[in-house]
């Protein structure tokens, strides 16, 4: 009878169900074990001009490479960091380290700039913002090199609550960089009214350019659209020789993708812009 029919078919979904929440729980006790015990990697993707093909600077990645269940991605562990309340003490990790490492490298490249991620969840947390202020005095960095990425999804949140809070970010000195643009529903207008200093196009509009017209067609007009409106724009994505140049004819100010570099940790990020910038043409040196 269909009535069995359905209570199988519940047992199924329920028995789905509860092997994601289980995989859920086990990452989240193991998320705050991980934190305690630093087992988290700021890997560093670098950013290039794509104008003058010199290194821009580097956007810091986390990586959580667990002893039994191995590398776990962020895409999966950062929603559960955000819902189990562990996101904060994540976030102040990824500040540290970072900042720690602009430290290092302000000092062989001076005008090196340093993106870092950040957790819509985090803005309301007045403590990261201290955080940030207390780190920047301490390693007297330049806040200018330092840019605070956001997602877009955030911005769907109430304008007036939302400018309030990157204001409190832009008077430190720091730019504000708005992430996988492209993915919500949110207005340039509304993104300018916000402030934002720099604009991400998705990599979902730049990986496979090279065949799809209209990724092309979006790209040049998001990329027009920022930069008169006075956003600097960076394309991540960036896979190929060929999509590296459309998109410096298009304007792109900076690019970052597999292309150009995977993510790397710091002791090789310092050998491989050693290698850069010893070189006469990144772009033949990066084709090979
Ligand atoms: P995102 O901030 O948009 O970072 C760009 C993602 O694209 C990274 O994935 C990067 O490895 C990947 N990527 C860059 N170039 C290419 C390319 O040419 N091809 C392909 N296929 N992928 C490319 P990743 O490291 O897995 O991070 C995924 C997302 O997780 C990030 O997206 C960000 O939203 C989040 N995330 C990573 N680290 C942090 C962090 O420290 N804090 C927070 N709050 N979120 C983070
Ligand atoms: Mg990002
Ligand atoms: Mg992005
Ligand atoms: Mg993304």
């Amino acid at each position: 009878s269909t009535k069995s029919d359905h209570s199988e078919r519940w047992q199924i979904f329920d028995l789905a169900n509860s092997v994601v929440s289980e995989r859920r729980m086990q990452l989240s006790s193991a998320l705050k074990e991980a934190i305690e015990n630093d087992s988290f990697s700021l890997y560093l993707q670098p950013q290039i001009n794509l104008a003058t093909g010199k290194v821009y600077g580097c956007e810091g990645l986390l990586r959580w490479f667990h002893p039994k269940l191995g590398q776990i991605p962020p895409d999966e562990f950062i929603p559960i960091a955000e819902s189990s309340g562990l996101i904060h003490s994540l976030t102040e990790l990824v500040l540290e380290k970072g900042l720690n490492y602009q430290k290092q490298l302000v000092e062989q490249y001076p005008g090196h700039v340093l993106s870092l991620n950040i957790s819509g969840k985090d803005l309301a947390k007045k403590e990261l913002l201290v955080h940030l202020i207390t780190l920047v005095n301490q390693l007297n960095l330049n806040p200018s090199q330092i840019v605070i990425e956001i997602t877009e999804s955030v911005t769907i949140a109430n304008e007036i609550y939302l400018k309030n809070i990157l204001d409190d970010y832009r008077s430190v000195g720091v730019k504000l960089a708005l992430d996988d643009f492209g993915t919500g529903y949110s207005s340039l207008a509304y993104l300018s009214r916000l402030g934002f200093d720099e604009l991400k196009i998705d990599k979902q509009f730049v990986m496979d350019i090279e065949t799809s017209k209209s990724n092309q067609t979006i790209t040049k007009a998001m990329s027009d659209l920022a930069h008169s409106l006075g956003l600097r724009v960076v394309a991540e994505g960036i896979e190929s020789e060929q999509s590296y140049t459309r998109l410096q004819h298009y304007g792109c100010d900076y690019g970052q993708g597999y292309f150009i570099s995977k993510p790397l940790a710091f002791e090789d990020y310092l050998k491989w812009l050693y290698k850069v910038s010893h070189s006469d043409d990144v772009k033949q040196y990066l084709a090979h």
